[in-house]
């Protein structure tokens, strides 16, 4: 029997397969796919907090960034600035098989190729039920933690979440860059509805051309890229397209007796951007908490396990509610109510103030910026953030 298995080998399981292996624990990371980090379908951009936070392998990063041009449907734009680099571009597909191999080498054990059907519950452990190589197998486990991504059939079938979870849809096209020096990100309602579109230059010759919104992203994305190609921007190059669903805010319950629930899979995803690599790390490491504690109490009920919830959205709870009233906001937006913000922010030197903005905490800012720098309010007194602290 294992202490631990882990379903899926994206950054998440693979972390906290990670950090509880380090902590003496058996870890079984079961991955459907043959490899690790296949197929890519992320932009692969975090804050730059993610690398202070976590012990991270720096190889993987490709590019920093210290700005973007934001464009408006009819190509007004400005630039975003900061002074220091905020954020990274990092090879996916590197970052996932790198915490992977450290998993490894800190005493995860891998099924690779091997997808979890089931899970039963008992008094005494967690029966696993899985196809390995086409033939099926049951793995015992004292824990349960499911780092699925957005594939929830697992916690439908363990009855976590039995209505739909809302989401909104993403794709990505890897194609050669020909002349983007910056990154760009197109906010066009008509374009991309409640979302945004971007291309980011990063290795080389390449460059990451995607889009975020909450219907039908495959042809929207063709469109994006066409325009950003008849431009000489890019070429596209017979780039395959790759698609899928984020979840659009927390999917709760998030624990169950011996089950623990992290990254997308709970929706440990910043509303605002849908970016889900550091707040599903921060939901991980807080899994691995709580598991802990309970692994040496030999207590896995429910009850026990419900502390990850409230310790994960205590830390990015706050921030998804704050991210979703923007998103809602920018969903009722038109393409000429887009033309004016543009105006007016290109007006008035916001462009300046939003350089500001810390990469993954956006509430403290914001409030910030329209109290203190566009009210004129004394803002003093306001505590320095609803911005967490280190721990
Ligand atoms: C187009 C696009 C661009 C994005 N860009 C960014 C970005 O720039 N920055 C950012 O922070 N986030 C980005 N994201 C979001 C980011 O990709 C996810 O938040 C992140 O991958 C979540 O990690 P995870 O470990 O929770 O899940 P995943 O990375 O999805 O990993 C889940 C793993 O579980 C496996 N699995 C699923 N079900 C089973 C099963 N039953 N049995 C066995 N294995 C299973 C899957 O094969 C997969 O390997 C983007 C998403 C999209 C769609």
């Amino acid at each position: 029997m294992h202490d631990v298995v882990v379903v899926g080998a994206g950054p998440t399981g693979s972390y906290a397969a990670r950090e509880l292996a380090r902590l003496g624990y058996e870890v079984l990371v079961l991955e459907e796919h043959p490899e690790v980090g296949e197929p890519v379908h992320c932009t692969g951009v975090v804050g730059v907090e993610v690398y202070r936070r976590f012990d991270l392998d720096r190889g993987c990063v490709q590019a920093h960034l210290s700005g973007a041009r934001f464009v408006s449907p009819s190509g007004q734009s400005f630039r975003v600035a900061a002074e220091q680099p905020t954020a990274l571009v990092v090879d996916r597909r590197q970052f996932d098989r790198t915490l992977a191999r450290q998993a490894f080498a800190d005493g995860a054990s891998f099924l690779l190729g091997t997808r979890a059907d089931g899970v039963t519950i008992t008094e005494r452990n967690a029966l696993v039920h899985a196809t390995c190589l086409g033939e099926p197998v049951s793995l015992s486990a004292s824990l349960v933690i499911l780092a699925t991504g957005t594939d929830d059939t697992l916690i439908r079938r363990l009855g976590l979440s039995q209505k739909a979870s809302p989401c909104m849809f993403g794709g990505q096209l890897f194609v050669q860059n020909r002349c983007l020096h910056e990154v760009e990100i197109h906010l066009s309602p008509s374009l991309a509805p409640g979302g945004f579109a971007w291309a980011v230059p990063a290795n080389g010759h390449g460059c990451r051309v995607g889009l975020l919104a909450c219907r039908q992203p495959r042809h929207r994305l063709r469109k994006f890229a066409d325009a950003l190609e008849a431009r000489g921007a890019i070429h596209r190059n017979g780039a395959e397209m790759t698609c899928r669903t984020i979840p659009a805010g927390p999917r709760i319950p998030s624990y169950g007796d011996r089950i623990l629930v992290v990254g997308d899979a709970a929706g440990q995803v910043k509303s605002t951007t849908s970016g889900g690599i550091y707040y599903g790390l921060l939901g991980a490491d807080a899994a691995v908490r709580t598991a802990h504690r309970a692994l040496r109490t030999g207590d896995l009920a429910a009850v026990q396990l419900a502390g990850y919830q409230h310790r994960w959205l205590e830390r990015i709870g706050s921030e998804q509610r704050f991210g979703r009233v923007l998103r809602r906001l920018h969903a009722g937006l038109s393409d000429r109510d887009m033309e004016a913000l543009f105006w007016l922010t290109r007006r008035t030197g916001i462009a300046r103030l939003l350089g500001r903005l810390q990469f993954d905490w956006h509430t403290a800012g914001l409030l910030k910026l329209l109290c203190r720098d566009l009210l004129g309010l004394d803002t003093s007194g306001q505590r320095e953030a609803a911005t967490p602290s280190g721990n």
